[in-house]
């Protein structure tokens, strides 16, 4: 079954064309991932599902009905956003039983589903205190709960996780993936971070200016981008790209090569000298200078040094090259 279908659709506001003949089909209990720079139209995407928003043109499906019609409230959708707002003054019992309060459940069925959420993320021990009592991450997962005791048919998030710290962002990510593992949901979540895409993702959609630019598995978008700017968006450190100036490759106009495709050659087809190196502990990243401010990165294995300035030759496996036309699409297998 699917999930939620969109057709067609666009969006502007006044003369900006926020989003451009959107088409997406997401199955029931998958874990969909919209990737892509700030103001590319992400938000205005979820609003669109959730109905927030209306769009100019197309037609929005939830369960294969359109709803194009039916008011936010009636979607059965839960929305969690980056800017979560608690109720102060409310324990994080209340802050989660709040929603389900205006509806017909009994006191004692909210109760259950509270408990039931409380101990799916770990706040068991914490529903009698305030929000200004927690740490940030719980705080966040209290933000998620809110939205799961409400048992909707599907979970839109918006960068969630955009206030955390490097380490609570991780912890919580793979909080978010197990929980999906055990619900099941359906789930659309929005990012501008390439590695959150890459690790929760059961399918990426990149988007760039208001278009969808490819929809895929996370290893195809990342082995095979459909064009210059998913190639370069997805992967960190990100694709080095070469010109056919410096290196011609069959009819390409530019060469991509992966900085882990890279290596260090005493005859290599690429020559340049060492600005600078980062050593990581697990790998290295070498920045090579190739002449004309063109640089490229190498990731190295291991922990490896280098003296400033010094000359360096660098290959690859022709295999491992990704290859594009002049308009930027990718021409190799
Ligand atoms: P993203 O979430 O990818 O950062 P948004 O969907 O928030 O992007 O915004 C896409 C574009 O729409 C941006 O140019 C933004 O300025 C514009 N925009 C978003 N919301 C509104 C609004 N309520 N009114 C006018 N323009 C908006
Ligand atoms: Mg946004």
């Amino acid at each position: 079954m699917t999930a939620v279908g969109l057709k067609n659709i666009d969006k502007f506001y006044g003369d900006n064309h926020v989003l451009r003949d959107i088409n997406l089909d997401v199955d029931e209990g998958e874990f969909v991932v919209i990737v892509g720079p700030s103001g590319c139209g992400k938000s205005t995407l979820l609003r669109v599902i959730a109905g927030l928003e209306i769009p100019d043109e197309g037609i929005v499906e939830l369960f294969e009905k359109k709803v194009n019609d039916v008011s936010p409230a009636l979607r059965d959708i839960a929305m969690v956003f980056q800017a979560y707002a608690l109720y102060p003054h409310f324990t994080v019992f209340e802050n989660l039983s709040f929603a389900l309060e205006l509806t017909h459940i009994s006191k004692k069925d909210i109760a259950k589903r509270v408990e039931e959420v409380a101990q799916i993320l770990s706040l068991d021990d914490y529903l009698d205190r305030k929000p200004s009592e927690l740490s940030g991450g719980q705080r966040q997962r209290v933000a998620l709960g809110r939205a799961l005791v409400r048992h909707p048919k599907i979970f839109l998030f918006d960068e969630p996780l955009s206030n955390l710290d490097a380490a609570l962002r991780m912890n919580t990510r793979i909080e978010i993936a197990r929980l999906h593992r055990t619900l099941g949901t359906t789930i659309i979540y929005v990012t501008h971070d390439q590695t959150e895409a890459m690790t929760l993702a059961d399918t990426i959609v990149v988007m760039c200016d208001g278009v969808i630019e490819q929809v895929g598995r996370p290893m195809e978008l990342y082995n095979k981008p459909v064009n210059l700017f998913v190639a370069g968006f997805l992967g960190s450190p990100a694709m080095n790209f070469i010109s056919k100036d410096i290196l011609p490759l069959g009819r390409a106009t530019t060469v991509g090569l992966r900085p882990e495709h890279l290596r260090v050659a005493d005859k290599g087809r690429l020559a340049g000298n060492v600005l600078h190196y980062e050593r990581l502990g697990t790998d290295t990243h070498v920045i090579v200078d190739l002449g004309n401010e063109k640089l490229l990165t190498v990731r190295l294995v291991g922990q490896h040094e280098f003296e400033l300035g010094s000359d360096i030759a660098l290959d690859f496996d022709n295999d491992k090259a990704i290859l594009f036309d002049d308009q930027g699409q990718r021409i190799s297998e």
